[in-house]
């Protein structure tokens, strides 16, 4: 049988996994020993705010920050599965036509459920080559879900699979993976002073420090914070 290797490997075969999706594709999964892998260091460390502004918002010890967007076209497959869903409710049951309905929605959820994997392994793989100490926020998403919208957007930017991811690729490739306290006010200390300001409402995006009077961007303030527990 014909089929497409995403990935060349080496190492001893264990097993091999077929699967299939909704839609009909198959999959193999081939699960191999391999000698481990050479551990090559990074030079940078990194704090990584995640927020719904932007997806993440990173400063490493160069001082060089960085915002990742929010993947947009991840509400544009959004907005075909509505319009799949729709389709799909307006067929007879039992039909023909209802059951290719239902094939066109489940590969639109295959293709955003794989568009966001795509976003998250790249952007993850590049912070893992590039830095030897992460450092990220404890998520407090229980608190943004009490905002139906703000729900939304998280369900969308998939926080928790791209810790997931980081821890797990620290692992793989020796970084120090650090995750901060929860209560660690990474937005509301001032990371030139350090004074320990006021709670800053969702959409305060900058704001002054009372004390040293340094004006701050929310974001990369909130990542110079996170940087400053990689020491
Ligand atoms: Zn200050």
């Amino acid at each position: 049988m014909r089929f497409t290797q995403h990935r060349p490997f080496e190492g001893v075969i264990r097993s091999a996994t077929v699967s299939t999706t909704k839609t009909g594709k198959f999959f193999i999964s081939i699960l191999v020993d391999q000698d481990e892998e050479k551990w090559i260091p990074a030079e940078n460390k990194i704090g990584i705010d995640l927020g719904l502004e932007h997806f993440a918002v990173m400063t490493n010890d160069a001082m060089v920050s960085e915002k990742v967007d929010n993947p947009r076209f991840l509400r544009k497959s959004e907005a075909k599965i509505k319009k799949a869903q729709r389709a799909l409710s307006r067929k007879k049951i039992g039909s023909k036509n209802r059951e290719k309905a239902k094939l066109i929605l489940a590969k639109r959820h295959e293709k955003i459920a794989n568009q966001r994997k795509d976003f998250l392994h790249k952007l993850s793989r590049r912070i893992v080559d590039e830095n030897q100490v992460i450092v990220v926020e404890t998520l407090k998403s229980k608190d943004m879900m009490k905002d139906h919208k703000v729900a939304k957007s998280i369900g969308d930017v998939s926080w928790h699979e791209f810790v997931r991811q980081l821890e797990y690729k620290s692992n793989f490739y020796r970084r120090t993976f650090i995750k901060a306290d929860p209560w660690f006010a990474s937005t509301q200390i001032c990371s030139s002073c350090g004074e320990k300001g006021q709670k800053k409402a969702m959409d305060v995006r900058e704001w002054t420090c009372t004390h040293c009077s340094v004006h701050h961007d929310r974001e990369i303030n909130a990542s110079i914070n996170l940087l400053m527990l990689a020491n």
